[in-house]
């Protein structure tokens, strides 16, 4: 089959790889009918996250049918299905607490270090261990490109509105409005939040957060600590939503928080210390929530939602392409190039 193979930063190829096979029991191979590059996928590329296998084939945000089963799969052939971006056993310590993310027995999907992992379904086939509990099917009247957000992305959005303690009436600060943060603005106004304010220097990306009810604020033209203040007479926002994971990104979010607020991070956090002192978090009565999200444990009322698709959530899909041209979508996803915002590979 073919797949997408990382060789090294800003080198990754469409190739002839071996054919997925399961390797034990409660196993599937899944036929990929759609997936995605995502945020993450960039670290890899950019080279700023190291530890990966030349020669492992990308790629964690999938859709597609189930080929082959062994024993215990628990899932028939033919079925559709969406996995959240990593494995889970559904019966750890973990697992059992809803953080599927962290199951003892999980594998990240398109991660293979030092021969150990899993390889990616930016390709056209992908084993799925422990398929029983990580797999879920889809319901008919939702469509791929919609189950794709669910797997990933508008799981994480979702979790970050939760870790955030977003309610009715709440103030909220997005900070990076790329998918995640996207969906994230989505995900607080479904949970009854007053204001969402949206913040990126990407017009692509803060008129798609507008159109799901932020209010935009582009930071290369106003500074946002400015106009948070004044929209909450100098307090702050009651949770801030950090989606970028820089220690720049953490900074500005801890001075948007009002005292006694939440800053949820869910960006992808790859720096040594806090951009900010435990004596700065006392004496604003920081709560501080961190973490990769348990995508699993959102899939089923995620995907009850979506037939309808109300919010209009497919519109991050801003390109689709084949498979084949998977390296040229890195490469305009990285550059964000022609108002890239999120690309959907057919293979
Ligand atoms: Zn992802
Ligand atoms: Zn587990």
């Amino acid at each position: 089959m073919r797949g997408l193979v990382f060789h090294g930063p800003r080198d990754v190829r469409i190739e002839a790889v071996d054919d997925p096979a399961p390797r034990g029991p409660g196993e599937a191979v899944v036929r990929v009918t759609a997936c995605a590059v995502c945020g993450s996928d960039l670290h890899v590329y950019r080279g700023s996250e190291r530890g990966l296998d030349p020669g492992t084939v990308l790629g964690h945000e999938f859709v597609g049918v189930v080929e082959e089963v062994t024993a215990g799969a628990g899932l028939a052939p033919g079925l559709r299905v969406v996995a959240p971006f990593t494995t889970s056993c559904g019966d750890c310590f973990f697992c059992r607490r809803g953080l599927t993310a962290r199951c003892e027995r999980g594998e990240l999907f398109g991660w293979v270090e030092e021969g150990r992992g899993l390889h990616g379904a930016q390709a056209e086939r992908v084993r799925v261990p422990l398929a029983a509990s990580t797999l879920v099917p889809i319901p008919d009247d939702v469509p791929d490109a919609l189950a794709l957000l669910a797997g990933d992305v508008l799981a994480t959005g979702t979790f970050a509105a939760e870790l955030g303690g977003v309610e009715e009436g709440s103030t909220v600060v997005v900070l990076g409005c790329g998918p995640v943060g996207l969906m994230a603005v989505a995900a607080c106004q479904r949970r009854g939040a007053d204001r969402v304010f949206a913040v990126d220097r990407v017009p692509e990306r803060l008129t798609l957060a507008e159109r799901f009810g932020a209010e935009p604020l582009d930071f290369d033209r106003l500074d946002p600590l400015e106009a948070v203040l004044e929209a909450t007479a100098g307090r702050g926002a009651d949770a801030v939503l950090e989606v970028v994971g820089s220690p720049e990104a953490t900074r500005l979010a801890v001075d948007l928080v009002r005292p006694g607020g939440t800053l949820a991070a869910v960006g992808v956090h790859t720096e040594e210390r806090f951009a900010f002192s435990p004596g700065e978090a006392y004496d604003k009565n920081l709560t501080y929530r961190a973490g990769r999200c348990p995508a699993r444990r959102y899939l089923e009322p995620l995907l009850a939602s979506l037939a309808a698709d109300p919010a209009g959530l497919a519109a991050v899909w801003t390109h689709r392409m084949p498979l084949a041209e998977a390296a040229e979508a890195y490469a305009m996803f990285d550059s964000r190039r022609d108002g890239c915002i999120k690309v959907l590979l057919e293979p």
